[in-house]
């Protein structure tokens, strides 16, 4: 199977990096790798992709200079830009589906928010300590992250989670969630987790649970006006 389609992935970090590659190996036509940072020390332990000599230099462009050495096949468009409200609608309505690699709240309801608008899927990561969480919106048709929390956590919540840390291989696993849920989107197939969030937790005997996410009634992205995706809405 071989998907041609376009991938934004907006962060090329913990979860970015693992996902861009994950895709690039499955044969995915084309990547758009957005994220504003340099390489900083403290990301060569998760990010492997990532060499010594690549230290203070933007994450997307050399992510995408290693990607393209490794996977010459796969069209891979840098851009070391921040993904914000002014060209946020215009990335995601150049591709076909985005992958959430942001360490931020704010930023992932602006992937949610611009998603929604431009009527493309995508897939939320979230990686927290020992246990990470992905869920998939299909715009109309499955919850949006704004049916699951109305508003961004406020900023103690936010200074808690960095706190917590990022552990590298639960990124690593919740990243190859997101590479699958976006290769079956444009493979046509509804992604399992449309409408359900994963819970991978390391330290648990049972690692992954699925919960079933319904839509929130009065939720601007409408998917409770219609069936839910993955179930009947239940409200
Ligand atoms: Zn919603």
């Amino acid at each position: 199977m071989k998907a041609t389609g376009r991938i934004l992935i907006v962060g090329v970090g913990g979860l970015g990096v693992p996902a861009a590659w994950t895709l690039a190996r499955a044969g995915i036509g084309h990547l758009t790798l957005v994220d504003p940072d340099p390489i900083e020390l403290s990301n060569l332990p998760r990010q492997v992709i990532y060499r010594d000599s690549d230290l203070g230099k933007p994450k997307a462009e050399r992510a995408a200079v290693h990607l393209r050495r490794r996977f010459p096949k796969t069209e891979i468009d840098a851009r070391a830009i921040a993904f914000e409200p002014r060209n946020a609608l215009e990335l995601a309505m150049a591709h076909d589906f985005l992958v959430d690699g942001t360490d931020n709240p704010a930023a992932k309801f602006l992937i949610n928010d611009a998603a929604l608008k431009a009527a493309r899927p995508f897939v939320y990561g979230g990686v927290l300590g020992m246990s990470g969480q992905a869920m998939t919106i299909v715009p109309g048709r499955s919850a949006c992250l704004r049916c699951l929390f109305e508003e961004p956590p406020d900023q103690e919540e936010i200074a808690s989670c960095r706190e917590a840390g990022i552990v590298g291989p639960v990124a690593g696993v919740i990243a190859q969630v997101q590479a699958a849920e976006a290769f079956a989107s444009l493979s046509g197939v509804l992604p399992p987790l449309a409408g359900r969030i994963l819970t991978y937790d390391a330290t648990a005997l049972a690692r992954f649970r699925v919960t079933e996410v319904p839509a929130r009634s009065g939720c601007k992205c409408g998917a409770w006006r219609g069936k839910s995706a993955a179930a009947p809405v239940h409200q």
